[in-house]
């Protein structure tokens, strides 16, 4: 039987039913998935060398014939070695294995081998420990530049590569095309054959770039493909037409708003009178004034006769909305009210009725916002607050909620005297903080329309920023009593609680400051005089609230809590935060962290304490001193850390992705993304004959969530 993709590895020599199941942990179970199983990096194995010109300080191949029969000796339990010898014209080489018994049998005298390996020289004696080896004339696992793979236990590279190795000698005749010709010519793209080999078995490293090149780019472009089809399908939906005015509304704001402020509003009033459904991303820095801009979707909204469900992440900070909702729209006759998990019995009877008459324009809350049991009368516009660890597939869970509210779509056929309020689902606007850098919020809010707010508002305190030692502490403790005797107040920032904590007390995490810790020795040992408070993620959302609004209020002097207040509520009177064992932090978070000082008139700091003594620490913190921009410091991390710490593990929501590297592609991703866009604008579906694998391949990578496709 040929072999071909569909050839399950069990037909193959070596693979029995244990081995398979471990290859399956691998997601191998035919010969064609070991095509896409990718090395994580390769190993030079080219160079051959004789014994006596070999380099001391890299392996190399070196040509030689065994001497004897090796030797076996055990040398306690577990541990035993094999040894011989092997000669070429310019010496002789004492090779070692520790642990191969089989080697015994693997080597012959008389027979010539390659082995790779280092070679170690002491006068005119050569060793090697534990070299590759095989046949002379193999060439299978040496003289190439190796394939090295993600491995399982029990499962050896060279099984791997062997599989691989057939299946690239096998499997790629007809390997369908996903890339279209014109694409591939006009992207200088090589064809998936020529990737596929090359990326397994390259023949030199310049092949190895070009291979890998069209792989990211066929990866990104699949991913964009995707996500324009999300954001093609959201907007074709229908949309309620609303008028409003941004000029009109910001009379009613009691500061002129910045240029930023006045272009995003603008796009949010195009979307709003465009006839369809919005879907905007707004993504400004701390402090940039995005609430101004939410209030603006509001006021178009009620202006419009449709209600409008402005979410938050916490109570508090739905408190803080409703109040500043109310500030400036009331005087503009707009109804708003605060529906959080706080708001029970009669009251909430009567706030629930009252949403369902259409007697509240702007509802704030939390989640709550669409749980059961809530009916709007006309819900037009869904704003999400500080929304950044949304994920496409939980978006568009969102705008179902709001099209599931009675407003957007009667099943009844019932009495609907509304005529505003029609069948359309809601405009969604979302609202982010995190300064995500713009290449990489093209791929993540790649379905969403995005303004970016680039400019603070006028007069805003910069906040200074230091890092300093441990020597400084006392010195810092002072500045902190000094804060507080003008009447300002203070955030102290601690690394989280962990969530298997043991480790702070006795592991390597010793001195790491945490919060319940730390905040008993700062009250009792160093400010016995002031009001010192803590909160942190562990404590009940009732607790947490409790202790921030106390602080908000002003009741506490110093505030030690973990990064929980990194979403925080306005506290314009706090103007000094300390972050301890900084080194532990993203920049980014760090720049989130630092907003939540310098909000009011009070000169503002930030100061950064490390006891790290590693220079590249330092030199990052010192890029955070250095500047107050939020977009130069997320390229920064973007480029030091990877795109991981923006999100968390995977919360960005988007597929895993196998070549490509959101850090090092973005060139390509943009590219991509173009060929992407245009491709999707002309062919929707991918119904064309010969966009069909291309369809296939987008389901795949976005079967996690396949729901939004449908
Ligand atoms: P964000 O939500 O983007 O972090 P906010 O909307 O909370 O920022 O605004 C931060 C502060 O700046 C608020 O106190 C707000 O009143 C103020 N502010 C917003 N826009 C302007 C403006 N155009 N001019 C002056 N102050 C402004
Ligand atoms: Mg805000």
């Amino acid at each position: 039987m040929p072999l071909n993709r569909e050839t399950p590895l069990t037909d193959l020599p070596g693979v029995g039913p244990a081995r398979a199941k471990k290859l399956e942990k691998l997601g191998l179970r035919t010969l064609g998935d070991t095509l896409d199983h990718l090395p994580q990096r390769y190993e030079d194995r080219r160079e051959c060398c004789a014994l006596r010109d070999a380099p001391r300080d890299r392996p190399c191949c070196v040509a030689a014939m065994a001497a004897e029969t090796p030797r076996v000796s055990y040398i306690r339990r577990g541990l035993s070695l094999v040894k011989v010898k092997a000669v070429d014209e310019t010496g002789t080489v004492h090779i070692t294995f520790f642990n191969q018994d089989y080697i015994r049998e693997a080597i012959r005298p008389g027979e010539s081998y390659i082995f790779f390996g280092t070679v170690e020289r002491q006068g005119n004696l050569f060793s090697m420990t534990n070299p590759v080896f095989e046949r002379e004339g193999a060439a299978r696992f040496t003289g190439l530049i190796m394939p090295v793979y993600p491995l399982t236990a029990g499962i050896s590279n060279n099984l791997v590569a062997g599989l691989t190795r057939r299946a690239v000698d096998s499997c790629l005749d007809g390997l369908p095309e996903a890339l279209p010709a014109r694409l591939r010519k006009e992207h200088k793209l090589c064809q998936t054959q020529y990737a596929r080999k090359n990326i397994h078995y390259p023949d030199d490293f310049e092949a190895l770039a070009i291979a890998r090149r069209r792989l990211v780019f066929e990866e990104l472009f699949v991913l964009t493909c995707g996500l324009a089809q999300l954001k093609d399908r959201r907007s074709a939906g229908e949309g309620r037409v609303m008028e409003g005015s941004p000029a009109e509304f910001a009379a009613l704001l009691p500061f002129p708003p910045t240029g930023a402020q006045r272009r995003a509003m603008e796009d949010i009033a195009a979307d709003l009178r465009s006839g369809r459904a919005m879907n905007r991303l707004v993504q400004g820095d701390v402090g940039s004034g995005k609430t101004a801009v939410a209030a603006f979707g509001a006021w178009a909204a009620a202006k419009n006769g449709a209600q409008c469900a402005l979410m938050a992440p916490t109570e508090l900070l739905a408190e803080q909305h409703a109040r500043t909702m109310e500030a400036l729209l009331a005087p503009a006759g707009v109804r708003v009210a605060l529906l959080t998990g706080s708001v029970k019995g009669r009251e909430k009877k009567a706030l629930l009725s009252a949403l369902a008459a259409g007697e509240i324009d702007v509802l704030v809350g939390t989640h709550a916002l669409f749980s059961e049991g809530v009916e709007y009368r006309s819900l037009g516009l869904v704003i999400a607050d500080e929304q950044h660890r949304f994920g496409v597939a939980q978006r568009g869970a969102l705008a179902e909620k709001g099209q599931g509210a009675p407003a957007g779509r009667r099943e009844d056929g019932g009495e609907d005297s509304h005529p505003a309020a029609g069948n359309a689902p809601p405009h969604v606007l979302v609202m982010s903080a995190t300064p995500i850098p713009r290449t990489l919020a093209l791929i993540i809010y790649g379905d969403l329309d995005v303004s970016v707010m680039d400019e603070l508002p006028p007069g805003r305190t910069p906040v200074d920023t230091f890092l300093v030692g441990e020597d400084k502490r006392a010195r810092m403790y002072g500045f902190v009593r000094k804060q507080v005797a003008e009447g300002r107040q203070v955030y102290m920032v601690c690394p989280a609680v962990e969530e298997n904590s043991g480790g702070w007390e006795d592991g390597p995490g010793m001195d790491l400051k945490a919060v319940t810790a730390y905040a008993r020795e700062l009250q009792e040992r160093v400010f016995p005089e002031l009001r010192v408070g803590f909160v942190h993620g562990r404590l009940k959302a009732k607790e947490k609230e409790d202790v921030m609004s106390a602080f908000h209020r002003g009741e506490l002097d110093v505030l030690v809590s973990t990064t929980v207040i990194e979403v925080g509520v306005d506290v314009p009177n706090a103007s000094l935060m300390i972050v301890e064992n900084a080194e532990r932090f993203g920049l980014s978070q760090l720049h989130q962290l630092r907003g939540r000082v310098g909000r009011g008139k009070h000169r503002s700091w930030c100061v950064l304490v490390t006891a790290s003594r590693s220079e590249t620490a330092r030199e990052r913190l010192k890029a955070l001193c250095a500047t107050n921009d939020g977009f130069q410091i997320a390229e920064e991390d973007l480029r030091l850390r990877g795109p991981g710490d923006f999100f968390g593990k995977r919360q960005h929501g988007l597929p895993q992705l196998k070549v490509a590297d959101f850090a090092s592609d973005m060139e390509l991703l943009k590219e991509a993304r173009e060929a992407a866009q245009e491709l999707i604008a002309a062919d929707p579906e991918l119904k064309k004959p010969s966009h069909r694998l291309l369809r296939k391949k987008v389901r795949e990578l976005f079967r996690e969530n396949a729901e939004l496709f449908n």
